[in-house]
């Protein structure tokens, strides 16, 4: 790693005044927020290296590439580019270190993940603040939800890693071997902690690649490793872009590969394992539905369709992207809809009062605003209510719905990834169920009702990996998540989750 840092001030969104900028951040509508930028500040080294063997190196090409604050459009810093040799390299450390790591009684291993949660809560703040700078999430959502559910998988895996054959009774739980970890940018820390701690607790080794425009945290995991003596290669992080991915995944030596990401990247990956011994879990995307019947407590149902969809600007595998409403209250809720998106401040993502931060990257943003002029040119209608006024420079897409949706439309069919809602009606349970179930996709679902017997028929016939009743998009490193069809295979968290990480 260079020895020269910045303080991470270049991404501070001042003027030559020292005034802040927070023009996006000023909501609008009834009050205004005095501006409540985040203090903290994160030290960001100029380059990064590989973290291969318990240590930094410099990669073998000498490539890097940037990394940018997408709300401002300014390189936080130079990230290194994995070779095909340096993913050897890393694979050949996880392999070295496996007789030891898996040989190690799993108390002992406990107590690395229990250093590894302690650490991260220490750092908390750095975290969240580095998570919010490099992928653009709002600072609220990067330091209440992002980083102590990091933590909290560490916390709960270690409880695992001595009680294996408890969780597994009669069995002799053995670790698959060498992992090769693959995450999008989405959830860049929890994600590493998603397929880090589970693979740890159970004797594994790992080489884990972040996604390419948000490496920051994943290296600053790379640090903490470090600080509390994990031994070295048991982790190894290669940064780069897909080909780094496919790398890994095409490695003879890899004995099980873990993905999250797009559904295309993780069919590539299907056919790339399918003629070997390796094992494969694959996270993949969504179009998830929220249910609303006319019973249901009708504000809590519509703040819940906007913590479904407009969370994390609708970066989220399982956003409920799909709003059904029974017929009888669909004005009622449209309108709410509208006064609540009205609300929602949308700007600079390190003010402590923002909902919507910035979109993570220039080819996302492009993706969301041609599905922004398909679902207009298609013939539905699309309401832009909210009022923020966002930034010139940096990559922004306020939160938005559309109505007159049809099942064929690509908007009511396809991933979008972005603050954007198709809401459609229903009449009947029946019409509810086999319209939320006609997608490819299976990750989640949510009904909202105050019908006890209502609740269960339909999670129990909806095809969905996770289904959230009268509340959406609550995670907890004790409840499988993962997906049917072209969602994906495999659970992570929970008992499930270990399975996935033993022979
Ligand atoms: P992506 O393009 O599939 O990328 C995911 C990861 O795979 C990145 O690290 C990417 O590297 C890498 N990659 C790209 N091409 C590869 C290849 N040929 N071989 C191996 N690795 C390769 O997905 P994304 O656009 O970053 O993420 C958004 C998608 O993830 C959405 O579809 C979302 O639904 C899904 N997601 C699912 C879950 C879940 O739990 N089901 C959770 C979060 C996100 P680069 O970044 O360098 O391209
Ligand atoms: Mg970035």
């Amino acid at each position: 790693m260079s020895s020269t840092i910045n303080t991470g001030s270049k991404s501070d969104q001042s003027d030559a005044s020292g005034k802040l900028d927070l023009r996006g951040a000023s909501g609008g509508g009834m009050f205004d927020y005095a501006p409540a930028p985040e203090s903290v500040k994160a030290p960001i080294a100029d380059t990064y290296g590989l973290f291969i063997n318990g240590e930094f190196v410099d990669p073998s090409s000498g490539d890097r590439f940037e990394t940018l604050n997408p709300s401002n459009e300014e390189t936080l810093s130079m990230i290194s580019s994995a070779s095909v040799s340096d993913v050897d390299a890393a694979v050949q450390a996880a392999r070295d270190a496996l007789p030891e790591w898996s040989g190690l009684p799993g108390s002992v291993r406990g107590k690395y993940l229990y250093r590894i949660a302690r650490r991260i809560q220490e750092r908390a703040r750095e975290l969240a603040v580095l998570e919010t700078l490099d992928g653009g999430k709002p600072i609220k959502e990067s330091r209440d939800i992002d980083i102590p559910l990091a933590a909290a998988h560490f916390f709960y895996h270690a409880g695992w890693a001595d009680k294996l054959e408890y969780a597994f009774p009669g069995k002799t739980p053995e670790p698959v071997g060498v992992c090769g970890q693959i995450i999008p940018w989405n959830f860049p820390f929890l994600m590493a902690a998603w397929k880090i701690a589970p693979a740890l607790a159970c004797g594994n080794t790992i080489v884990l690649k972040p996604a390419e425009t948000t490496s920051l945290t994943a290296l600053r995991l790379a640090e903490i490793c470090q600080e509390v003596g994990l031994p070295k290669g048991v982790v190894n992080i290669v940064t780069g872009a897909g080909e780094t991915g496919s790398a890994l995944v095409d490695h003879p030596d890899v004995d099980k590969i873990a993905f999250t990401g797009s559904t295309g990247v993780g069919k590539m990956i299907a056919k790339a394992t399918a003629p070997t011994n390796k094992r494969l879990t694959l996270e993949l995307g969504g179009k998830s539905a929220n249910i609303i019947f006319e019973d249901a407590s009708i504000d809590q149902a519509v703040e819940g369709i906007v913590e479904g969809i407009y969370f994390n600007q609708g970066h989220v595998c399982c956003a409920g992207s799909r709003v059904f409403v029974q017929e009888s209250v669909l004005d009622t809720v449209i309108n709410k809809l509208g006064d609540r998106l009205a609300s929602l401040r949308v700007g600079d993502p390190m003010d402590k009062n923002t909902d919507l931060g910035a979109i993570n990257s220039k080819e996302q943003l492009g993706t969301i605003n041609r599905y922004l002029e398909t679902g207009t040119s298609e013939g539905a209608t699309r309401h832009d209510v909210n009022p923020c006024e966002v930034p010139e420079k940096g990559y922004w897409c306020k939160p938005c719905f559309f109505t007159g949706v049809q099942p064929s439309h690509a908007i009511a069919r396809e991933e979008i990834f972005g603050p954007v809602l198709a809401v459609m009606s229903f009449r009947t349970p029946d019409e509810a169920l086999s319209r939320a179930n006609n997608t490819p996709y299976g990750l989640a679902a949510g009904v909202w009702t105050d019908k006890g017997s209502k609740i269960f028929d339909m999670a129990s016939k909806l095809d969905a990996g996770v289904v959230w009743l009268n509340t959406y998009n609550k995670f907890d490193p004790a409840s499988p998540f993962g997906g049917f069809k072209e969602s994906g295979f495999g659970r992570e968290g929970g008992r499930h989750g270990l399975a996935a990480y033993l022979k």
